[in-house]
């Protein structure tokens, strides 16, 4: 058991290393963006090119950052009343300009239930909807529809899905998707489901995945309105899976 707990603790420290590491990254990263920016208006046709590929891995070196960042955070418990569907609204508001530069029209199925709260934490919650409907827009390359739908279950949890028209999951991905820098795309940072994964934890909740080749993808989540009720386990390593009794 010592061995155990040394062995967590010292993973503990190195996170918290990891993460003041992306912390202090960020800084001179933010003057390079600079000078970058000043580059583009000074430099010959020629130049532009290999300045957009600059331009184009320091934004991705800054999402690895930001959401690295977002997944070392120590899993956060302070909850508040939120009201999910004023959070679903907000967050495909703030997607739509995105969504429409794609040809991908978000829609959000919500009418009977818009007032229903649960504890939760907003910002977190706020950001895996974000998460998720990046990555349903990223792979609509001909556009479409994503639908945002939100119900009660007869459990008394609250359900929310986002279902897209895009290019579905290979069976043989869908057991590593929430695993951390797993991507198939040639830019992704592979971090958007895991952070997407560890706020389901934090608010004891359930994520499914159901997806078709060519058809698309749902992901479902189930999360308790309120969570003072003990949680039951079938692998405490991973709380995908666990639910409340
Ligand atoms: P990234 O988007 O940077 O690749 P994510 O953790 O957000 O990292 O997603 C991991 C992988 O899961 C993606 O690379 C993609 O293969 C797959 N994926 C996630 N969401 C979807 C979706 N809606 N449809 C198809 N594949 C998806
Ligand atoms: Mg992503």
């Amino acid at each position: 058991l010592k061995q155990k707990v040394e062995h967590q603790n010292s993973l503990n420290s190195l996170g918290q290393m990891a993460a003041s590491i992306a912390h202090e990254i960020r800084n001179p990263m933010t003057t390079l963006k600079g000078f970058i920016d000043l580059l583009k208006q000074i430099s010959p046709d020629d130049g532009q090119r290999y300045i957009q590929v600059i331009d184009s891995e320091l934004q991705r070196m800054e999402s690895i950052l930001t959401e690295f960042l977002y997944l070392s955070k120590p899993v956060n418990r302070h909850y508040e009343e939120v009201m999910l569907a004023e959070v679903i609204e907000e967050v495909t508001e703030l997607m739509q300009p995105h969504a429409l530069l794609h040809n991908v029209m978000l829609v959000f199925e919500n009418y009977d239930i818009y007032m229903t709260k649960i504890m939760g934490n907003r910002n977190r919650i706020k950001q895996m909807l974000i998460n998720l409907i990046k990555n349903a827009i990223e792979v609509m390359q001909n556009g479409g529809t994503i639908t945002i739908s939100m119900k009660i279950l007869q459990t008394g949890k609250l359900e929310i899905a986002i279902r897209d028209e895009g290019i579905g999951i290979a069976k043989d991905d869908l057991k590593n998707l929430f695993i951390p820098f797993f991507t198939t795309k040639t830019a992704g940072t592979g971090l958007g489901l895991a952070l997407v994964k560890k706020v389901v934890e934090e608010h004891y909740g359930k994520i499914n995945v159901e997806s078709t080749l060519g058809e698309g993808t749902t992901f479902i989540i189930q999360l308790p309105m309120n969570h003072e009720e003990p949680i039951y386990c079938e692998n405490k390593e991973d709380l995908i899976g666990c639910s409340i009794i």
